[in-house]
């Protein structure tokens, strides 16, 4: 690999997570680097209240989904962030979460230094920790679930289903990011693969926001479940037994809010 070229004077990117949705869980070096930026990348935020933390007047640049097909655009992304450390002191290239899971950004990390253009990834709070945190449930557990996996429902070319294939749930936490529309192919996968029936597996829309829903059912009665419920996109998946401990957490947590509150 050559080293690069040392490129004329340029500003510094910064690849920043925005967290998983409450503007509040956004990391304090995240909230000081949106604060002097010249100008933000951003995508489908799912909090975009947190592009108002940035200067009045600066150029807020929408790279998003919406404008078409994702990987013919990864590219110009690229290209985009190079010209602008050209014209800019303090680049943000602001994503959902954290950058470094199922967020494309080493992909956008080496096309900076590759050019030569410092640059600096600022780490988010992932989904998978937000939902843990917001709905009240570890993602590790000595007596449920000593290992964790982050999987995506997403190929870059299509759906992933072999990573479904020999999975065998007992065990471990399960976070699919990415599943919503590919829930029917990874539940009979998983089934196939061995997996009980009676495995439980959570579905939470919206987050950590004030609108966040939560479903919980089996492989068996999932689909029905999110089907009936109209459950919508941003949406993450959860398996295993720490969704019991969820049920669990959540029955206490009723009982202490009937005692608490006032006849
Ligand atoms: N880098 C991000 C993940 C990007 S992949 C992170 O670390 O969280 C995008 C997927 O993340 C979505 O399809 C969805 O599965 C999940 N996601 C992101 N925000 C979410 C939210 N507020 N609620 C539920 N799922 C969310």
């Amino acid at each position: 690999m050559n080293l690069p070229m040392a490129s004329k004077q340029s500003g510094k990117v910064y690849l920043v997570g925005a967290g998983p949705g409450d503007p509040e869980l956004l990391t304090i070096k995240a909230l000081k680097i949106l604060r002097k930026a010249d100008i933000v990348f951003y995508d489908d935020l799912v909090s975009p209240r947190i592009l108002g933390v940035c200067r009045k007047r600066i150029q807020m640049v929408y790279v998003g989904k919406r404008l078409g097909i994702h990987s013919c655009l990864q590219n110009e992304i690229n290209d985009k962030l190079i010209e602008a450390s050209q014209n800019h002191n303090t680049i943000v290239r602001l994503k959902g979460g954290d950058p470094s899971i199922f967020g494309r950004v080493g992909e956008e990390y080496a096309s900076l230094l590759q050019e030569g253009i410092p640059c600096e990834i600022i780490a988010g709070i992932t989904t998978a920790s937000g939902v843990a945190s917001s709905l009240g449930f570890p993602l590790t557990h000595r007596d449920y679930a000593r290992e964790i996996l982050f999987l995506s429902g997403h190929k870059k070319d299509g759906v992933n289903s072999d990573a479904f294939q020999n999975l065998n749930c007992v065990g471990k936490t399960i976070v699919i990011y990415m599943g919503l529309n590919s829930l029917p192919l990874i539940v009979s996968e998983l089934i196939t693969a061995g997996n009980a029936k009676t495995t439980k597996i959570a579905v939470i829309q919206n987050a950590t926001l004030d609108t966040e829903r939560v479903f919980t059912g089996d492989l068996e009665t999932i689909e029905t479940i999110v089907l009936e419920n109209e459950v919508k996109s941003p949406a993450i998946l959860v398996i295993g037994e720490i969704v019991r401990f969820y049920e669990e957490m959540k029955f206490l947590k009723n009982g202490c809010a009937s005692i608490l509150s006032p006849i």
